[in-house]
């Protein structure tokens, strides 16, 4: 068990595209697990947001993402398979510039196949809320992050200007 360093904007790692993880049972595809899960909880208690994180913001290249929401433990392998034109628009953040906002544009809807903790092959449907989180995090495997979906440049702002929004 261990909290890592979360790696910030600028570090290679986080534009690596992650490898597919084959032994679900390995000591390193477990101890990524249990990494992922005690650094998210330990961005929660001591910035009060989070509900996701994904295994290059620790440094680890896995395709492995870990979520706090509707459920969802460890992520495995995610893949989206199915997207809704149905399009959100909202105000995105990440443990990697976290003074940072995005506005971005999400699909409302989406369909994931991807492998759980003991190896089990599923799918999920979901909405709106976990939806743009499992987007969000599916990108970070892919090397992409939210900043690259800015819908305009001037959609980046610094979080502190956010309440001058109007
Ligand atoms: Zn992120």
């Amino acid at each position: 068990m261990a909290v890592r360093k979360i790696l910030l904007l600028g570090n290679p790692i986080l534009r690596t595209r992650c490898s597919a993880v084959k032994e679900f049972s390995s000591k390193e595809t477990q101890r990524t697990i249990v990494d992922l899960r005690d650094t998210l909880d330990e961005f929660r208690n001591r910035h009060g947001f989070g509900r996701g994180i994904a295994a290059p913001q620790i440094g680890a290249t896995p395709s492995i993402i870990f979520i706090r929401l509707g459920g969802l433990d460890a992520v495995i392998n995610p893949k989206v398979i199915k997207r809704s034109t149905q399009m959100i628009e909202l105000w995105d953040d990440c443990f990697s510039f976290p003074d940072i906002l995005v506005k971005v544009r999400r699909h409302k809807r989406i369909e994931i196949s991807y492998v759980d903790e003991s190896g089990e092959r599923k799918t999920l449907k979901a909405a709106d809320a976990i939806s743009e989180l499992l987007q969000h995090e599916i990108d970070h495997i892919n090397g992409v992050l939210a900043i690259d979906r800015a819908i305009r440049k001037r959609d980046i702002i610094l979080r502190s200007e956010f309440p001058r929004l109007s």
